[in-house]
């Protein structure tokens, strides 16, 4: 696997399906809202942009910018495509929320003793909290539930 955790990526608007994932692999990741123009790639030389667009694909080419070209959706297509191409490896960091992205904050589980089934506050220690959703997780569900979701998306390389 190649040193992308030190990269950011740049998507297309298109890809913010996409751009959710690699934040759950722990990938710096930012979404572009405006439509991809040659000043808006000179402000970003840096960045390894991500499109669905040939004609972009000539210009980043032509600027000597790094990028990857994938195919129009589904998503499943897409992460796979850029596993591959890029060797990187399926694995995820979990420390942000599956709803949101958001980055979850550890609490105590005595603070939330009214909203935690009786079986679970037996068997669990770890709970994290999504301030935007108002969501609370412990370790066996949101991991389980994120890893069934990701095998899903990428089954055949995994
Ligand atoms: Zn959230």
């Amino acid at each position: 696997m190649k040193n992308f955790k030190e990269q950011t990526f740049l998507l297309e608007a298109s890809l913010h399906g996409l751009a959710k994932w690699l934040r759950f692999m722990g990938i710096n990741t930012l979404t572009l809202n405006e439509k991809i123009t040659t000043e808006i790639i000179q402000k970003h030389p840096d960045k390894f942009f991500l499109i669905t667009s040939k004609t972009t694909a000539q210009i980043l080419e032509k600027m000597g910018i790094n990028f990857l070209l994938l195919p129009r959706g589904p998503l499943k297509a897409q992460l796979t495509f850029l596993l591959l191409k890029l060797e990187l490896e399926p694995s995820l960091s979990l420390e942000l929320c599956s709803i949101c992205g958001e980055k979850l904050i550890p609490v105590k589980k005595d603070l939330f003793k009214e909203r935690i089934p009786p079986k679970v506050w037996d068997l669990c220690e770890d709970f994290n909290y999504c301030a935007r959703c108002d969501k609370l997780y412990w370790e066996g569900d949101h991991v389980k539930r994120m890893w069934e979701r990701f095998r899903a998306l990428i089954g055949r390389i995994c």
